[in-house]
């Protein structure tokens, strides 16, 4: 089924200069960038993005992190778009992370891991919407 995922290089990646890298690999896999954008997020935005994890131990400090420089959103198109994104990104700790994956090769830790991507379609939906008005969609 072509789905519609939400994929962020995250403020690591854009400090480390790997916004291109991260793209490459979507689109070297298949993915098509149908929508991106680069953003600073608030503190307040950045816990509304991740309130599912506001009772989580590391929710301060991740928001600390998410907020401590630009990233760049993108809406991935594609087969399977979910799935496969997750499967490019890797594990969340680069070290448990499969070879070849986007975090094992760049992420420097289980926080500071590079790259974020949607893990369900309700998900990918909220965060789509959180990101990109219908406008800066195209329509399907
Ligand atoms: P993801 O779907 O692989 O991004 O992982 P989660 O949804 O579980 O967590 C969201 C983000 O919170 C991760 O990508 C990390 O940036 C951060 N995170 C997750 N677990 C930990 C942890 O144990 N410690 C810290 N400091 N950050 C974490």
């Amino acid at each position: 089924m072509t789905e519609r995922t939400l994929a962020i290089v995250k403020p690591d990646g854009v400090a480390k200069n790997l916004v291109g890298e991260v793209v490459r690999r979507f689109e070297a896999a298949g993915l098509r960038v149908v929508a991106l954008k680069m953003v600073r997020l608030d503190r307040r935005e950045a816990e509304g993005f991740y309130h599912v994890h506001k009772e989580r131990p590391f929710f301060p400090s991740l928001v600390d992190f998410m907020i401590s420089g630009p990233i760049v959103p993108m809406v991935l198109e594609g087969e399977d778009a979910i799935a496969r994104t997750r499967r490019l990104m890797g594990a969340t700790d680069p070290a448990k992370a499969d070879p070849g994956t986007i975090r094992r090769d760049h992420a420097a830790s289980i926080e500071k891991n590079i790259v974020h991507g949607s893990d369900s379609p309700a998900t990918a939906g909220f965060e789509i919407g959180y990101f990109f008005n219908a406008l800066e969609i195209p329509p399907r």
